[in-house]
């Protein structure tokens, strides 16, 4: 037992909230919470070599093909500092490049010197493949800035040398890293102050990045910087919700800050609260939600359609008279996850507040489409609900009916994701979208497959995983396709019900889940990811945070591949 420690008294006058301040004791997230991004422009005409000097932190991006001969390419901004550092440190100029793993050696990253300006300031240099994946590149990128934005610049500079193919293909990347690194994430909201994203340097004014491209094609460069910030936003605002407190983001709050969201971008939103969905009988998502004292769960339904003139209609051309694409975006948004009656250790509870990263990923990118204003229909479908313990909560060995009619006997309740999926996929197919596409932190097993460096996924048809695996390699987020053959299913025969949740030796669960999911979307082509890269420690690719935002990069890549090419099945082979 304890030892009592005698208390000193409590002067009444400090039980009193200050003046003119309300302390909220649970604080609520303002609907009108915004995450806010630092200033990002594009710079008129070529950086002079003295305004060069007075640069407080920058950074030199040249293509590492420019050091083929074993020198420091001529005119390379700040050439010969770089070529002073170099020679003190006793370096080549070669060890700015990569050395990929060969002969059974470990891969060495390009070396980032750094050095001071005649000013003060701090200036990196970077060589960047063009050719390399977009994912080292990203995290190169991520590296070198990482000095840089340590010390919140209020301006940073981005130097591009090299061909105008070279700035096209890396400034987009450059801006994107360097967006998503500058914001803090919000770790609570004042509910008191409009809430914001802390971008402001000390000064108070917001950040600014500058991003000098020489005098190449500038609308060109405009439009490619515009979309790499809505990229950036999409990423940004997923982590955001992410690292939200429990107590902050619950699912009547997640409910309350759409509208914010989507304001002035055509998005229409429909609710269907608890009442709605015990009318319509949507057994397997009211299993899960009915644990929940609030009784604020719900499924959130977005749609957005393109308006006709976006969609650029050209009489002669036939392809723009086929209907547009539509693509179903689907989210697990469980606000947090104990486990249920079947509880989760405290090791394994922490963190359960990001097990609705999939929802964030649905809405983060339906909002991205739309300020993008693609030519595809899209709808998001938010499943948002806690899986709490309480006197109602679901239980093993309950049998449920899902919306579609099916019996699911419960076996864990730790498994609740596939069970809030279950009814709002069947919601999502029932629109006969062209492809389903959900997101979700669903099973442990994917983790134990793939670590948290790459997200697993499954397509209901090959070439749907091809078309993904595109998209997400020109994001720069890693997927890994698995496959699930019906003989699983095995696992899944019940006694008692249609099918069973899960198993409870937890083999292959990654597949199980795909398994049991595939059973609510019908014959819609369907693209499942389990998002095991939500979180990983120290950062992933472009993003230097443990929450990654994972799948909105890679899911509006997507969405613009299809605006761009459609997404017509190929016809049959002879
Ligand atoms: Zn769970």
């Amino acid at each position: 037992m304890a030892t009592r420690i005698p208390r000193p008294p409590i002067a009444r006058s400090a039980l009193k909230a200050a003046p003119g301040r309300k302390r909220p004791l649970n604080r609520r997230l303002p609907p009108n919470w915004q995450p806010v991004l630092p200033k990002v422009s594009l710079a008129d005409g070529k950086l002079k070599e003295s305004a060069f000097k007075g640069l407080s932190h920058a950074l030199v991006l040249f293509p590492a093909s420019l050091l083929a001969g074993g020198v420091l390419p001529a005119g390379l901004p700040g050439g010969t500092l770089l070529k002073q550092v170099l020679d003190r440190q006793k370096k080549k100029a070669t060890s700015l490049l990569r050395t990929p793993a060969v002969n059974g050696k470990m891969p060495t990253e390009p070396l980032v010197p750094e050095a001071m300006l005649p000013g003060g300031g701090l200036v990196r240099w970077l060589a960047v493949d063009p050719d390399a994946p977009v994912f080292l590149t990203q995290q190169q990128l991520r590296q070198a800035l990482s000095g840089l934005l340590a010390e919140q610049p209020a301006q940073l500079d981005i130097v591009f040398h090299g061909s105008a193919g070279f700035v096209a293909s890396v400034l987009p990347e450059a801006a994107y890293v360097a967006t998503v690194n500058r914001i803090a994430l919000p770790k609570t909201v004042a509910s008191e102050k409009p809430a914001k994203t802390a971008t402001a340097s000390k000064t108070g004014k917001p950040a600014e990045i500058r991003l000098w491209a020489g005098t190449r094609d500038q609308d060109f460069l405009k439009q490619q910087l515009a979309a790499a910030l809505v990229r950036a936003e999409a990423n940004i605002l997923t982590r955001a919700l992410c690292v939200l407190p429990p107590n902050q983001l619950t699912p009547g709050s997640f409910r309350e800050l759409v509208p914010a969201q989507i304001k002035g971008l055509g998005i229409r939103s429909e609710i269907y609260d608890v009442a709605r969905l015990q009318k319509m009988q949507a057994g397997a998502f009211l299993a899960v939600a009915q644990g929940s004292p609030a009784h604020d769960a719900a499924i959130v339904h977005l749609s957005y359609t393109p308006r006709p003139k976006t969609t650029k209609l050209n009489p002669k051309d036939k392809s723009t008279l086929l209907p547009l694409p539509s693509v179903a975006l689907v989210g697990k948004g469980i606000c947090f996850d104990t486990g249920g009656h079947n509880l989760k250790p405290a090791r394994y509870m922490a963190g359960m507040h990001e097990d609705m990263a999939g929802a964030a990923v649905a809405l983060s990118v339906i909002r991205a489409a739309a300020q993008l204003k693609l030519p595809v229909r899209i709808d998001a479908w938010l499943a948002l609900s806690r899986n709490d313990i309480a006197p109602g909560a679901y239980c093993q060995g309950d049998v449920v009916t899902a919306l579609n009619g099916r019996t699911i006997e419960i076996v864990h309740t730790d498994a609740e994701g596939r069970m809030v999926l279950a009814d709002t996929l069947t919601l999502a197919a029932a629109g006969k979208p062209d492809v389903v596409m959900d997101f979700a932190t669903l099973t442990g097993s994917m983790t134990m497959a793939l670590g948290n460096r790459m997200s697993g996924f499954f397509a209901s048809e090959p070439w749907l995983a091809g078309r993904l695996d595109a998209a997400a390699a020109t994001a720069g987020e890693r997927l890994m396709p698995f496959t699930m053959p019906d003989d699983y299913d095995s696992a899944l025969e019940s006694q008692v019900a249609d099918v069973k949740q899960c198993t409870l030796d937890g083999e292959a669960d990654h597949i199980l889940a795909a398994r049991f999911l595939q059973l609510f979307v019908g014959d819609a082509p369907w693209l499942h990811l389990d998002l095991s890269a939500a979180s990983c420690k120290g950062g992933l690719g472009a993003v230097g945070t443990d929450t990654t935002g994972f799948g909105a990069a890679l899911t509006l890549a997507f969405l613009q591949s299809i605006a761009a090419k459609g997404l017509s099945r190929p016809g049959p082979r002879f």
